[in-house]
């Protein structure tokens, strides 16, 4: 068994999709070179940008810090970074120090944001509560909300995130099965946000497998920390996962072809089920908001927060 491109003997993988087989260097290429297409592919990014990379110490988000970071050695873009405490013990922690690490090795500008100092309450503190709505739910959320308030302040242009093709195909799965139309238009590689305080999210990992992303950083030697969250299996996107996952077994494909369906009728849902951007402000902490209070502070008000 030899590398398909060079020949190398050892080789570290078979693709799932073209049944190439790679060894370390040219598997390291082929990841690079994947993510710099659909950077191009979907003009991910402008000259000038400063992308702040939402880090979490995690192999995805250092990943997309690591390829990004070519970019800004070629002075194409400005990069920063933010790093979100959920406030989960014996586990974030871990993430944040890695985070911290990755920022100061490549000399670029971080900071580190916890929600117990942003909403005064704690992930594992929610899910203390008897009315608590899933830990993904607020998760995702807060993140969301401390991450455009950090692009804001940084003075960012763009979010990176480090959705890979696994996340993006649960996301599309999800959606359909709850029937969730007006989110179905909102997904792909750049989100297209009216709002003018929501700087744009591009997600330059799109088309690269979870596993490819474990299996790249391992080859780079970077340090990441590989613990799964504790309250992932609880949710549903973790059923929706598992199910993927066992289909994927027999159907090697079925990732990228989700994916690739989804593209094609992205423009129909987008025409047919209008994203509704949000158009005021939430009175209780001005953040841009649809309804009179933000997602955030309206999960603050039902916890007592
Ligand atoms: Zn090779
Ligand atoms: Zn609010």
């Amino acid at each position: 068994m030899q590398c398909t491109k060079c020949g190398n003997p050892k080789v570290i993988i078979k693709k799932e999709q073209s049944g190439q087989m790679l060894c370390k260097d040219c598997f390291i290429d082929s990841i690079e070179k994947k993510v710099i297409k659909t950077v191009k592919k979907e003009q991910l990014l402008d000259k000038g940008d400063k992308v702040l990379v939402a880090l979490s110490g995690g192999k995805d988000s250092v990943t997309v810090l690591e390829i990004l970071n070519s970019f800004r050695k070629r002075n194409i873009i400005d990069i920063c970074a933010v790093t979100v405490d959920e406030g989960i013990d014996n586990y974030r922690q871990d993430g944040v120090d890695i985070a911290i690490r990755h920022a100061e090795r490549l000399g670029i500008e971080h900071k580190v944001v916890s929600l117990k100092d942003t909403y005064g309450i704690t992930l594992d503190e929610i899910m203390q509560k008897d009315n608590h709505k899933g830990s993904c739910t607020y998760c995702g959320v807060f993140r969301r909300t401390i991450i455009n308030k950090a692009a804001r302040e940084m003075g960012a242009t763009k979010i990176a995130t480090g959705h890979n093709l696994d996340d993006e195909v649960q996301a599309i799965l999800m959606n359909y099965l709850e029937g969730n139309t007006n989110n179905l238009g909102k997904l792909g590689a750049k989100t297209e946000s009216k709002a003018e305080e929501f700087t744009v999210k591009i997600k330059p990992l799109r088309e690269i497998p979870e596993r490819e992303i474990g299996l790249y950083v391992v080859a780079k030697e970077l340090e990441v920390h590989f613990d799964s969250c504790p309250y992932a299996m609880q949710s549903f996107r973790g059923e929706v996962s598992q199910a993927i996952n066992d289909l994927a077994e027999n159907h090697p494909t079925i990732k990228y072809s989700t994916l690739r369906g989804y593209d094609k009728i992205k423009p129909l849902f987008k025409g047919e089920f209008k994203p509704n951007y949000s158009q005021g402000r939430c009175k209780r902490c001005g953040e841009p908001s649809s309804n009179e209070l933000c997602k955030a502070c309206s999960f603050l008000e039902e916890l007592g927060v």
